[in-house]
């Protein structure tokens, strides 16, 4: 081992010996090695040296309600001591999967084409895209449309790493490495991002329309008659936290329902307030056929996710299982007795605290306190909605200049801030910085955080 890896403690060397971490330059990990967490407390993650850390990302989009919160941990133990694990399989159910699946069909938006009203759950984000897409392709042969297959997602787009998911996404570092089959069912439009690929002097809205247009031209070019439907983030978040131009969804969907091809609303961030909306699809106007959820369900404290379908998408499965004899789709952990009683009692108090209100008032300082960060020499961008936003690093503000990838911009800042006591999350193309914090941030752990992040860019100028 490399001296400097000798040198850690032994947590730290058991991890090198043992795991295989998720999006690392494993190689290089090995000669820094992690900085391994021991504690949560409200917004702060806390290290085997004692540090704390600002989780600005809530721990990969997920903790609402921090890392401390107890009633989550009761329900957990009040669960495991009554029904510690169940299934949904056949003819059984257990009350605290049956309680959740009303829940969550109570605090649907109103907005999809169709009221959102059955509940399939599973474990994480990535699967319950799984089981959207399988369920899409179900329904379109249950309806006699067998050719009409394909999916479109974006540049950018993440659902997930499911060899599937990975396919609608399109994150090249997750693609080639693997040959992640593209494969003919799976195609993509642009990300809209108007600061890097707006033309110049061209408005967000002509941008919006540029996008739509190339949508169209997309599906005339496969035969709409062939694209069952949109895989879509309602706005981009692990491809760097891309907010979409107004009155581009508006734009979007009109094609899509041009042609009939159905949009999925993964929501597996933008779910549960997070941008101000209970979901996001509220805040942008979209009217989705399926919407999936994870993440904040449970405030990550549990995985579960769930894929909610309107009815007429129910019934076309359903008589076509009867034909069938089979609904051939099933996770063991789907509907997980203490997953579903820690995501019910993560809702209610989401309902009790008010979190809508409570994330539309923090979201004026965190804006703020992010376009505040323009006047600094490295900031090209800034934005956020709700509580979720983005930093863009850039070489040149007069001329947009990106920096060189060799520079690894995104990642000596990202460090800096580590260094500051703040978890930040490098995303796509590696200058942008996402902040996401826990739902139960205060204005001054705002100003707090934000503060860190200028004295991170201040010490790497
Ligand atoms: N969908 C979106 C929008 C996500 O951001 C993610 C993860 O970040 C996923 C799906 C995948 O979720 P999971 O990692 O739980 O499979």
């Amino acid at each position: 081992l490399p001296v400097s890896v000798r040198n850690m403690s032994t947590n730290k060397t058991r991890d090198i010996d043992y795991q295989i971490h998720s999006q690392a330059d494993l190689r290089f990990h090995e000669s820094t090695g992690s900085i391994v967490m021991t504690k949560g407390d409200g917004i702060y993650v806390i290290d085997e040296q004692g540090n704390r850390y600002i989780e600005g990302m809530a721990g990969l989009w997920c903790t609402g309600l921090g890392f401390s919160e107890p009633r989550l941990a009761q329900a957990a133990y009040d669960q495991m001591m009554t029904l510690p694990q169940y299934h949904t399989f056949g003819n059984k159910a257990h009350n605290k999967c049956i309680d959740l699946a009303e829940k969550l069909v109570q605090v649907m938006p109103t907005c999809g084409k169709s009221p959102l009203n059955k509940v399939y759950f599973g474990s994480g984000g990535g699967d319950s895209n799984d089981t959207a897409i399988k369920i899409i392709w179900n329904y379109f042969n249950a309806i006699g449309k067998p050719e009409k297959k394909k999916l479109i997602g974006r540049v950018r787009g993440y659902h997930g790493s499911t060899v599937v998911t990975t396919s609608i996404g399109a994150q090249p570092g997750m693609h080639q490495p693997f040959d992640c089959p593209y494969g003919d069912r799976f195609v993509h439009t642009n990300v809209p991002h108007h600061y890097t690929f707006g033309k110049d002097g061209e408005t967000e809205e002509d941008f919006a329309t540029r996008m739509a247009d190339d949508l169209e031209k997309l599906i005339l070019a496969e035969g709409p008659d062939t694209v069952a439907a949109m895989f879509a983030e309602p706005l981009q978040g692990a491809g760097g936290v891309v907010i979409p131009p107004a009155t581009y969804w508006e734009k979007m969907q009109t094609v899509l329902e041009k042609y009939n091809v159905m949009l999925v609303s993964d929501e597996v961030i933008t779910g549960f307030a997070r941008t101000g909306n209970m979901w996001g699809c509220e805040t942008y106007g979209m009217r989705p056929d399926l919407l999936t959820c994870a993440k904040q369900l449970s405030s990550g404290y549990l995985p579960i996710s769930a894929v909610v379908v309107g009815q007429h998408v129910y019934d076309a499965i359903a008589d076509f299982s009867q034909k069938n004899g089979v609904f051939g789709h099933g996770y063991t952990y789907s509907g997980h007795p203490v997953s579903a009683a820690v995501a019910l009692e993560t809702i209610q108090i989401y309902e009790e605290r008010d979190i809508v209100n409570s994330v539309r008032a923090l979201s004026v300082p965190f804006v703020n306190g992010l376009t505040d960060l323009l006047d600094h020499p490295l900031v090209g961008e800034a934005r956020g909605v709700g509580l979720v936003g983005v930093v863009q690093l850039i070489a040149d503000k007069e001329t947009k200049k990106a920096f060189h990838p060799s520079v690894k911009a995104g990642m000596k800042v990202f460090t800096a801030c580590e260094e500051h006591g703040l978890i930040p999350r490098v995303t796509p193309p590696g200058d942008r910085l996402a902040f996401c914090p826990p739902m139960i941030i205060t204005e001054e752990e705002i100003k707090d955080m934000l503060g860190r992040f200028r004295k991170a860019l201040d010490s790497v100028e």
